[in-house]
Formats: C-alpha cells, structure tokens, sequence
C-alpha cells in the first residue's frame, strides 16, 4: 500500500504551548492553591486567608501579609519563566524557597481570570492588575492595562476566577464542587499543621464560619487539634532522628498505639514543600501494623529536611513528588525510630495496668 507523505512539522503556537504547560501544573483547583499558599509563604507571610466558591472553579482568594511585589514588577509577573527567586541551575541545588521556575502565576494567567493587588512594604498605596495569558489586560474591554492605585493593605491578594474557562474538556472532568473543596481543606490543613507563626483561615464563600482557622500563635500540637481532632492530638508521639552520612533529619508527631483511624493520615514536608510519596506511606502503615488492632491506621506529621544537594525537586510539573538519595535507608531509619517509640509506650502502658 502507498503511503501519504508525511506531515511537515511545525512548531506550536506559543499561546498553544503555555495551555498546554498550564494543564499539566494545575490540573486542579487544589495545584493552583498550592502554588498560591508557597508564593504566599515565600513572601514571609505570617497571615494567610483564603476564600473558595464552587469548590475553587469559581473563585479561589488568598491574602497574604507578605512583602507584596513590586509595582514595576508588575508588567512581567505572570510572564512564564520570571522569578524572584532562582538564577543560575545550580541555585536548585540548594533552593530554600517553594517556588523557583516562575510557571505558577504564568500557567493561571492561561487558564482562567487573575487579578492581583499587592502593596509592597516601602509603597503608599496598593497597586491592582488584571491579566490574561501572561501579560497585562484591561479590566473591562477598551480600558488601559496599567495597574491601577487603590486602596490596600500590605501584603498581597491574589483572585483567581473562573478556572479552566477556555479549557472545556478539563472543565467538564469535575464532578463535584465539594470534592474539590475537599481536596483545597486537606491542602490548607497540611500547611496550617506544618507552617508555624502562620495564621490560616479558609471558608466557603457565602458560609459564616471559616471551615479551617487557625491563629498564629498555636503551637504544633494545637493546631493539629484544630484542623483534625483531640482525639488524635492528646494520643501524639515526638519522632525526632537524622543521620549525617545521608544529610537528613526528620521530626514529627505520630500517633500511639490508643489511636487508630480508618485510613492512613500522612502529613509529609519534604523541605517544607508538601508531597506526597506512596513508599513512606507503605512502610509507615507496616510499622504500625503490629501495634494497632486489624485494619487500624495511624495519623502522621513528618517534616523532613534533606541536604537539598540530595533532593531532586524538579521531577514533577507540580512538584508532588521530590526524588532524593538513599530513600530506602532514610525511610528505613524513621520507621525504627516510630516502632521504637511505640514499642516504650506499650510496655508503659502494660506496666501502669499492671501496678
Ligand atoms: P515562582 O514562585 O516559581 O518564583 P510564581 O509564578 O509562583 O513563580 O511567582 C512569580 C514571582 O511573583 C515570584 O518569584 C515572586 O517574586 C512574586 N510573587 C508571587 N506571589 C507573591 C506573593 N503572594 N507575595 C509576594 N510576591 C509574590
Ligand atoms: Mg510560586
């Protein structure tokens, strides 16, 4: 059979390529709200609050009280691949900051309607703009683009609408608006356990009490009462353990042997960047398997630092994943230290019955 020639090969539009790149970074309201939570955090926040409607499809606000940005950096903030914070490849080695590759803002831009009002610190008033695939756009049709002065107070407020309006296909993926709230109060929990000296508030929009608050001064263990329960907070174990040979230290509460939920709760900081990784999750759950009654599972706050030279971050679009060196034998050592730690109350626990 005769085969068409083939097809000539031409490069993609770029506003093409940036939906395309923005799809696979935000694939949900949550990623947006992450990167948004990070941003926030970087600018050295110690006040968060986030609004959500329609599980973030409609809108999704957060306001920080960080170091707000500055005005004349406004007309490139949204650019792909702009940055406050990473320079040369070599500063991923030992990034300190969330963000680092400027695609967050960049990618929203493409896939619904942003608007930011920040007031940097040595500014006297607020400053807001509107934006459309990456660049500067009129708040109405026919109006300038410039960002306007306005009233504000320090820090930064960014208002994301409407998500995935030009994108039909993902539009429709989503079921249901309180699966996706669902997912954003799990989200802002892990940063609200994790992030101390930070308040954190987040509601539904049009609800009067906030779903999740948390004030600033609580300490670890309260602020896992809150976002979770006493149930879990009063039965709480320290995990403290590191290892110089693999450039690791790990800290957390764990849950003792008197709890035991139905699923797995696993809070995992890697770097202060939450991620998620299915063989700490496997080999925790074993841990505790001989310590908690058939089919139990346990709550688990873990915040690892790792030597970042270690650490690969930038193996995820999302950064849901970090790859690092000798997983196998770091895992291996917080687990010890868990059982240990298990196995002390136990007997405890035995001998005040006893006695
Ligand atoms: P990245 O975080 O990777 O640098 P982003 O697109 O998330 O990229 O943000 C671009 C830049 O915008 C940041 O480097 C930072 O300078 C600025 N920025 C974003 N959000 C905030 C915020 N809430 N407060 C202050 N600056 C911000
Ligand atoms: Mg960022």
């Amino acid at each position: 059979t005769e085969l068409e020639p083939p097809r000539r090969i031409r490069a993609l539009h770029e506003d093409v390529v940036n939906k395309i790149a923005a799809g696979e970074i935000i694939v949900a309201p949550v990623h947006a709200l992450k990167e948004l939570i990070e941003n926030a955090v970087d600018a050295g926040s110690t006040s968060l609050e986030i609004l959500v409607k329609d599980g973030g499809l409609k809108l999704l606000q957060i306001t920080d009280n960080g170091a707000g940005i500055q005005k004349d950096d406004l007309p490139v903030l949204c650019e792909r691949f702009t940055t406050s914070k990473l320079k040369a490849f070599e500063d991923l080695q030992a990034i300190g900051t969330y963000g680092f590759r400027g695609e967050a803002l960049a990618s929203i831009s493409h896939i619904a309607h942003l608007t930011v009002t920040t007031k940097p610190s040595d500014s006297s008033c607020a400053w807001k703009a509107h934006y459309a695939s990456g660049k500067l756009a009129p708040a109405k049709p026919g109006q300038a683009a410039d960002p306007k002065a306005c009233a504000g107070r320090q820090g930064t407020q960014i208002l994301v609408e409407d998500l995935f309006y030009n994108v039909p296909t993902r539009r429709r993926a989503f079921r249901s608006a309180s699966e996706e709230y669902a997912k954003i109060a799990e989200l802002v929990g892990k940063y609200a356990v994790h992030c101390k000296a930070v308040a954190f508030s987040c509601k539904k929009h049009g609800e009067a009490g906030a779903g999740i608050a948390v004030p600033g001064t609580a300490g670890v263990k309260d602020r896992i009462r809150t976002v979770h329960s006493s149930a879990i907070a009063n039965e709480l174990l320290e995990v403290d353990v590191g290892n110089r040979q693999y450039g690791f230290k790990a800290e957390g509460l764990v849950s003792n042997a008197n709890y035991s939920g139905k699923r797995t709760t696993l809070l995992l900081f890697i770097n202060h960047r939450s991620v998620e990784s299915s063989a700490i999750k496997k080999a925790v759950e074993q841990t505790y398997a001989m310590f908690l009654p058939k089919g139990g599972k346990p709550f688990v706050y873990l915040s690892l630092d790792i030597d970042p030279a270690r650490v690969d971050v930038n193996v995820h679009p999302t950064k849901r994943e970090v790859n690092f060196l000798n997983e196998d034998e770091i895992i291996e050592l917080i687990c010890d230290d868990v059982r240990d730690r298990l196995g002390k109350v136990d007997t405890s626990r035995t001998f005040m019955t006893q006695s």
